[in-house]
């Protein structure tokens, strides 16, 4: 069983404080989903933790099973096991999706033989369209196709950790299902651990958490078990975070 433990972190931009003390522990197999208004810092806190660069770290500590994540750069975070899919996917013209996952894996000392058939297996299992994988990195794709692209980096790399941020913007309800029932997937399979950044309840549903928490002005200001989800429904976040 893995661990990925954030304390105390205080953190932001240049200029600007934007979490205020993050405590947060999760476990192999658990799924703990964020929410919170628009500017919470819900995606500096995904940011910060994967080492995204721009971001000022002032105090508090990350560590993935004891080892200080926020001493590495963001790729030896992926290797340690720690792995985002972004809000707005970045688009790499000129690369491949197959070149990124077999670089990933040959730098992750894996046998990339089966590859190719481990490609198709997984994009069948998503409704990827195999075609894309061998066009530039996400140019000219579907908001669906992006997050499905996401999806399947993630499902061959199978890191420790994930985190989804707002991983149902841009999609549609099939794309929506297709990839979250993956990602539910790799917590029973893989016993992959999820962060997921969310504002909608729909997601909820298909990758049910463990633990909701709320984030309001970069702190967490209320955790509570999936009803906290339906609750944020009716009463939206005002009822919450005062
Ligand atoms: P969320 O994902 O919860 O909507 P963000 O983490 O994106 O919130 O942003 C939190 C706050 O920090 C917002 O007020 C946002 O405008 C600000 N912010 C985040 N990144 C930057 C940046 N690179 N430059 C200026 N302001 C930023
Ligand atoms: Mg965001």
């Amino acid at each position: 069983m893995s661990t990925l433990i954030i304390e105390n972190l205080v953190a932001g931009i240049p200029g600007k404080q934007i979490l205020n003390g993050i405590n947060l522990t999760l476990n192999s197999g658990e799924v703990h989903a964020i929410m919170g208004p628009n500017g919470a810092g819900k995606s500096t806190l995904s940011g910060v933790v994967m080492g995204k660069p721009g971001y000022v770290v002032h105090s508090g500590s990350v560590t993935l099973d004891g080892v200080d994540l926020l001493a590495l750069p963001a790729w030896q975070r992926a290797q340690a096991g720690l792995h985002l899919i972004l809000q707005y996917p970045t688009e790499v013209p000129g690369v491949h999706l197959d070149d990124v996952i077999r670089e990933a894996y040959v730098s992750r000392g894996r046998d990339t033989s089966t590859l190719d058939a481990e490609i198709v297996a997984e994009a069948a299992r998503i409704h990827f369209d195999m075609a894309l994988v061998e066009r530039s990195m996400n140019v000219d794709l579907s908001g669906g196709e992006k997050k499905r692209n996401e999806t399947l980096q993630l499902a061959l790399l199978k890191p420790k950790f994930a985190i989804l941020d707002e991983l149902d913007s841009g999609l549609d309800i099939d794309a929506l299902r297709d990839c979250a029932r993956r990602v539910e997937a790799a917590t029973q399979e893989d016993n992959l651990g999820v962060l997921v950044i969310t504002h909608y309840a729909r997601l909820l549903e298909e990758l049910r958490p463990d633990v909701v928490h709320i984030l309001a002005a970069g702190k967490i200001v209320k955790s509570g078990g999936p009803e906290l989800a339906d609750e944020l429904e009716t009463t939206g976040y005002a009822g919450l975070t005062q």
